[in-house]
């Protein structure tokens, strides 16, 4: 089966849009959303109702669940606490009930299962390729292969435990996942950081098994004018043409 895997759409719709192109023209069997529907762009009822109404079994991400309960906000910085707030004020009841009916995770395959950050709390993940924090998910979540969001980058983590190894594998265009452990990062769709301004889906063919990750162009400058228009922090749109 070919399984399409998104994240972090995080509000914009140019993005979400363009990715819906690409998937027409992929024309997966299945497809996933790991979370963080909403938060730092400007079109998030619009996004919610295109993951619901396209019927796509998604993940509850941090910034999903800030929104639906402000304690969650705490711990973020005061600049996705402000697009957060703007975000819960923009946003109908039934997106947020549409949020509140998010499950923490859920099974891909036999194989491999899908989260935002670790299975057990969406937040609940270092910003950063710490190899403590990795070596930590792979110890904690037995799945052969992990799927996640919330880093924004487009990276994969390999974890070889007759070596002792920990390898990453950074901006692969393809990925064997036949031998070892693996977290997926499948990178985000609205806010990409990993230095490539492009929207970002991954492909999981689990019949071989391997991961393809696309790179998607999309309108920047529009999703970037609707930030600004919207009185959203500024950088919120600079950094979408860094990919930062
Ligand atoms: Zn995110």
């Amino acid at each position: 089966m070919r399984i399409a895997i998104l994240s972090d759409i995080h509000g914009n719709l140019e993005a979400l849009q363009a990715c819906l192109n690409e998937l027409d023209k992929l024309r997966p069997d299945k497809v996933y959303c790991l979370g963080d529907i909403v938060g730092y762009g400007a079109n998030p009822e619009e996004c919610v109702n295109i993951v619901a109404q396209a019927g796509w079994q998604s993940v509850l991400g941090n910034h999903d669940a800030a929104v639906i309960d402000p304690s969650e906000m705490t711990p973020m910085n005061p600049m996705a606490r402000q697009a957060l707030e703007w975000t819960a004020q923009n946003l109908s009841d039934k997106a947020k009930d549409f949020l509140k009916s998010l499950p923490l995770k859920i099974p891909i395959s036999d194989d491999a299962i899908a989260s935002h950050g670790l299975p057990h709390k969406p937040s609940d993940w270092l910003y950063s390729d710490d190899p403590y924090a990795v070596l930590n998910a792979f110890l904690q979540v037995p799945a052969k292969v992990m799927f996640v969001g919330h880093l924004h980058y487009a990276h994969s983590y390999k974890y070889e435990k007759e070596e002792g190894k920990l390898m990453l594998y950074q901006l692969p265009e393809s990925l064997d996942l036949s031998e070892g452990r693996y977290i997926v990062n499948v990178g985000s769709v609205g806010q990409p950081r990993d230095d490539d301004h492009r929207a970002c889906l991954v492909i999981f063919d689990d019949a071989i098994p391997a991961v393809i990750y696309h790179r998607i162009q999309y309108d920047t400058a529009l999703a970037a004018k609707k930030i600004v228009d919207a009185g959203l922090p500024d950088i919120l749109a600079q950094r979408l043409f860094l990919g930062r």
